[in-house]
């Protein structure tokens, strides 16, 4: 069987220590051995002596051409990749598309971004302003590229979205990457690092790839790197706390976890906006087998049309139950879990849930599925709960449990924005919420009231319900990240999200100085 090394120092190379074994989570076949790495802190200092002064040597607009070039290089692979998705990752083909296209996005997005930047090796944020109102000495803000190391470590779910999505935005901003993909899903990961590696597109230490555990690597990093992590908050806590990090103050950006929400406004009782909430919804449910960091856990309802919402929702459902199995299959529309950990921790949430909630859909504990092996593989079909408490508790488990499978909980509300916005909060920071409704008094209320509470809000009325994505979706022109429990991080959005690997520098000087070292670049935001 083949064992999957890192890519550290310009080389391919393992450690000591006893290899992982990665599965199909379909067939729980065996697929691979992940070594694990040594020689973290050589790789640390490669990547910030070797590949940052490489990168900084060039201008954004021909690190927008290297990303141009691995997005070409990565779609000319893109159906064996899929393929690897599927084996590797119990991804239905409709999933892998998800995550190997969205990687694939803000791969161009951030191409195409770096034409409209100036060939200097700063961004302006603003424009110069006088300190004082009689004096010539102005201030402006620069983003420099920071002199370090950027740090990726992803979660399970998104093996290429994580590792690509990432490596985009701080390779633009000129920062070189060490990225460490999920230990269970990494199959796919430590492909697309083949083919980066391979192809030569970045210069020599602008890219390494760590697999298995990061060991001592936080031990290694200084106060130029930057440590963007995406997983759970247990984790996110232990590197909020490393005794390295905090002492180096090595910049930390956490995505976490997120009890996402839709709210149906009180006026959508029918026709496409009705349709679009049930549509949104068991896209969110069922995608990925609703291991997204942006997928709906809580499906918040006038309490008067929840019972059409349950019913309706339910249907479309069972539909998906009976075509969930082995994604091998054509017939499957949706997958199992990646891991038998993750199952077991989805049915322990499941039951957590029960403590406010009962199922109106679905059986934790089925066994038979599509295609399925029997006695095999992580499946766990759609199941819906309806809150039969502690819709107002804010230490009621459906506002605290994240079950990252195929779980949503249906939660009564009195259909006024402050009703709603109580329980969004409750869910103590999120990534997204949904609201939907032709109301526009409604609409802009729940912008002031639900929007602290999140990184991105989705209004979805009648007039765009044909045209809407659903609100999984992670667009790089939108922040992703959320307050407090998602991790209080930002990523993407465009331009903004080149400030996680930057430092924002005052420069106080003459205004005719800062004009002539200024004068070519547009403010940044
Ligand atoms: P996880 O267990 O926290 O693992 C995330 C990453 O951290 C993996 O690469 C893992 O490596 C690594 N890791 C685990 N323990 C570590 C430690 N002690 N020191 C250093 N690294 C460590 O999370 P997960 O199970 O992969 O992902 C599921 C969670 O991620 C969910 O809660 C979900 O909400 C969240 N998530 C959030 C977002 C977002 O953008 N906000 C996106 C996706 C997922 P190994 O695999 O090798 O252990």
């Amino acid at each position: 069987m083949r064992t999957l090394e890192s890519f550290l120092t310009g080389k391919w190379s393992s450690g000591p220590g006893t290899p992982a074994l990665l599965v199909n989570p379909a067939t729980e076949e065996s697929l691979a051995h992940v070594a694990p790495a040594g020689g973290l802190a050589d790789a640390v200092a490669y990547g910030r002596d070797t590949g940052g002064p490489a990168l900084r040597a060039l201008t954004f607009r021909q690190r927008g051409a290297l990303l141009q070039s691995l997005a070409k290089l990565l779609h000319g692979e893109r159906e064996a990749l899929i393929d690897l998705a599927v084996t590797s990752g119990g991804n239905t083909r409709g999933d892998a598309k998800f995550d190997i296209d969205g990687g694939l996005g803000v791969l161009a997005a951030y191409a195409e971004l770096a034409d409209t930047l100036p060939d200097d090796p700063w961004l302006a944020v603003d424009e110069p302003a006088a300190v004082v109102r009689t004096s010539k000495v102005r201030a402006q803000h620069l983003l420099v590229p920071r002199h370090g190391l950027a740090v990726h470590i992803n979660a399970f779910n998104f093996p290429s979205w994580g590792l690509i999505g990432k490596l985009a935005v701080a390779i633009l901003a000129g920062m070189p990457v060490l990225t460490k993909p999920a230990t269970s899903t990494a199959a796919l990961a430590h492909r697309i690092g083949e083919l980066l590696a391979g192809s030569n597109v970045l210069p020599p230490g602008a890219f390494q790839l760590l697999m298995g555990p990061a060991q001592d690597l936080f031990d290694h990093l200084g106060p130029q790197d930057v440590l963007a992590f995406t997983g759970g908050a247990r984790t996110a806590g232990l590197l909020r706390t490393h005794p390295n990090l905090v002492a180096s103050g090595v910049r930390l950006n956490v995505e976490a976890d997120s009890l996402n929400s839709v709210v149906v406004g009180p006026d959508v009782s029918e026709g496409e906006l009705w349709d679009l909430v049930l549509r949104d919804a068991t896209v969110e449910l069922t995608q990925k087998a609703g291991q997204k960091c942006t997928a709906t856990r809580r499906l918040i309802v006038p309490e008067s049309r929840l019972p059409d919402l349950r019913d309706a929702l339910a249907d479309r459902l069972a539909d998906i139950a009976a075509k969930t199995g082995n994604p091998a299959s054509k017939a499957v529309k949706m997958g199992p879990l990646s891991t038998g950990q993750q199952l077991a921790d989805a049915r322990a949430g499941i039951v957590r849930l029960q403590e406010h909630a009962s199922i109106v859909r679905g059986d934790p504990h089925r066994h038979d599925f599509v295609d399925a092996p029997a006695g095999k593989g992580f499946y766990l079909e759609p199941i819906l709960l309806q809150a039969t408490g502690g819709a107002l508790d804010p230490k009621a488990s459906l506002h605290h449990v994240e079950v990252f499978g195929p779980v949503a909980t249906l939660i009564p509300y009195d259909g006024t924005v402050a009703g709603a916005a109580k329980i969004v909060g409750f869910g103590g920071g999120s990534l997204v919420t949904t609201v939907y409704s032709d109301d526009r008094e409604f609409v802009a209320k729940a912008i002031a009231e639900l929007g602290p509470h999140l990184g991105r809000l989705v209004l979805a009325d009648e007039k765009s319900a044909a045209g809407s994505f659903p609100p999984g979706c992670v667009f790089p022109q939108a922040n992703h990240g959320g307050p407090g429990r998602a991790g209080n991080g930002a990523e993407l959005g465009g331009r903004l999200g080149l400030e996680l690997y930057m430092q924002r520098l005052a420069v106080q000087a003459g205004a005719g100085q800062l004009a002539r070292l200024v004068s070519k670049t547009t403010p940044a935001a």
